[in-house]
C-alpha cells in the first residue's frame, strides 16, 4: 500500500498530557482511504485533521451503514510507539464489515494504516502513567442516495486521540444497572458487530442507569432476559468459587480484544476459565451463598473494570465489599504492563513502531 503523506504547516500545540480525559482532543493529522466499487481500496493518505464534506445524501446518514474500531497506542522506550494486538482490530473489522455488506478491507492494509499514522503523529501519544493514545479506525458509506442498499463507495478514516488514564485514582469500582426491559442485539441481529447501531440502541438504557447513579448497563439476553450478555462497552467476567466464567460469544456479543487476552492470561496462569451461559440468577444465588469472588469488565479503554455494586430489579449486590478483587489488579497490572512493554511479551501480542 502505497500511503501519499501532506503533514500540516499549521501544526496544534499539545494540550495538558496530564489532564486529557477521553475522546475530545485530535492529533494534527487523520489517515483517508477511498473505496470505489471496481476499483477496491484506493488513494491511501495522511493528511491534516480537518472535517470532511459530504452530501446531506450520503447513505451514512440515513441507513447506518458504518463501522468502527478501537485500540491504543502507548509510549514505550526511547520514543517508540507500542500496538497491542492491532491484527486483532484488523480481523474484527472484516467480521463487521461482512455483517455491514462493507468491502473487506485487507488486513494488512489495516495495520500498515495504524502504524503509518501512529507513526506521523508518534508525538501525541502522552507519557504520563496510564495514558495513550486512542486511535479509532472507521468506515462510512459515502454514496449520495436515499435507496436501501450497500454502498459503492466507501471511505476508510482513522484519528488519533490522546486520553488520559482512565481511572485517576488507581482502579475503581463500578456501579452497574442490570437492564431488564431494554435490550441490546439479538441472535441473527449485528451484536457480534462493531457499528454505531448497537450503540444507538443502547443510549437510552444507559441514560436511566446513569439517571440512578450506576455508571453502566449490563444486558440480558435478547430473548429470555434470563442470560448475562455483555456490559456496554465491555465484556464480562465473574469468578465464582475459584472458577473465571464468562458469557460465551453467541453471536449477540462483541468478541473483545481484552476478553480473548483475560482467557489467555487466566488459562496460563492455571485458573480454570469456563465461556458458557450464566443466567441472572445463577449470579444472585452465588451472590447469596458466598460464592461469587469477583465481577469485572474488559476493554480497551479501561482494560479492567472492577465492579463493586450489581443492581438487579429491586436487588443491589455488594460484590467483593465493593473492592477490587485480585485477579482482576493482577489481570489490569499483567495487561497494562504488557502494553507498556515493561513486562515482557511471552505472547507475541506487541508490536512496536
Ligand atoms: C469494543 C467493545 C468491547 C470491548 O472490546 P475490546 O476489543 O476488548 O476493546 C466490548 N463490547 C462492545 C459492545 C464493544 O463495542
Amino acid at each position: 500500500m502505497n500511503i501519499r503523506i501532506e503533514k500540516t504547516t499549521t501544526p496544534k500545540a499539545k494540550p495538558d498530557f496530564k489532564n486529557l480525559g477521553f475522546g475530545k482532543i485530535f492529533t494534527d493529522h487523520m489517515f483517508v482511504m477511498d473505496y470505489t466499487e471496481g476499483k477496491g481500496w484506493h488513494d491511501a493518505r495522511i493528511v491534516p485533521f480537518a472535517n470532511i464534506e459530504l452530501s446531506p445524501a450520503c447513505m451514512v446518514f440515513h441507513y447506518g451503514q458504518e463501522m468502527f474500531e478501537g485500540l491504543k497506542a502507548y509510549r514505550g522506550e526511547n520514543g517508540s510507539a507500542r500496538l497491542f494486538r492491532p491484527d486483532m482490530n484488523a480481523k474484527r473489522t472484516n467480521a463487521t464489515n461482512e455483517r455491514l455488506c462493507i468491502p473487506n478491507l485487507p488486513e494488512e492494509y489495516f495495520v500498515e494504516a495504524v502504524k503509518a499514522i501512529v507513526d506521523v503523529d508518534r508525538d501525541w501519544i502522552p507519557n504520563e502513567p496510564g495514558t495513550s493514545l486512542y486511535i479509532r479506525p472507521f468506515i462510512i458509506a459515502t454514496d449520495d442516495f436515499l435507496g436501501v442498499a450497500p454502498s459503492k463507495t466507501y471511505k476508510f478514516i482513522i484519528i488519533l486521540s490522546p486520553s488520559g488514564a482512565y481511572y485517576a485514582s488507581g482502579l475503581a469500582p463500578v456501579g452497574i444497572w442490570i437492564e431488564d426491559d431494554y435490550v441490546r442485539a439479538v441472535k441473527g441481529g449485528m451484536g457480534f458487530a462493531k457499528t454505531g447501531g448497537n450503540y444507538a440502541a443502547s443510549l437510552i438504557a444507559q441514560v436511566k442507569a446513569h439517571d440512578d447513579g450506576y455508571s453502566q448497563v449490563l444486558w440480558l439476553d435478547g430473548v429470555e432476559r434470563k442470560y448475562i450478555e455483555e456490559v456496554g462497552a465491555m465484556n464480562i467476567f465473574f469468578k465464582i468459587n475459584g472458577v473465571i466464567v464468562t458469557p460465551e460469544l453467541s453471536g449477540s456479543i462483541l468478541p473483545g480484544i481484552t476478553r480473548n487476552s483475560v482467557i489467555q492470561l487466566c488459562k496460563s496462569w492455571g485458573m480454570p476459565v469456563e465461556e458458557r451461559k450464566i443466567s441472572v440468577e445463577e449470579l444472585i444465588e452465588a451472590q447469596k451463598s458466598g460464592a461469587l469472588e469477583e465481577v469485572f469488565g474488559t476493554g480497551t479503554a479501561a482494560v479492567i473494570s472492577p465492579v463493586g455494586k450489581l443492581r438487579y430489579k429491586d436487588d443491589v449486590m455488594t460484590i467483593n465489599s465493593g473492592d477490587i478483587g485480585p485477579v482482576s489488579q493482577k489481570l489490569y497490572d499483567t495487561i497494562t504492563g504488557l502494553q507498556n512493554g515493561t513486562i515482557e511479551d511471552t505472547f507475541g501480542w506487541t508490536l512496536t513502531i
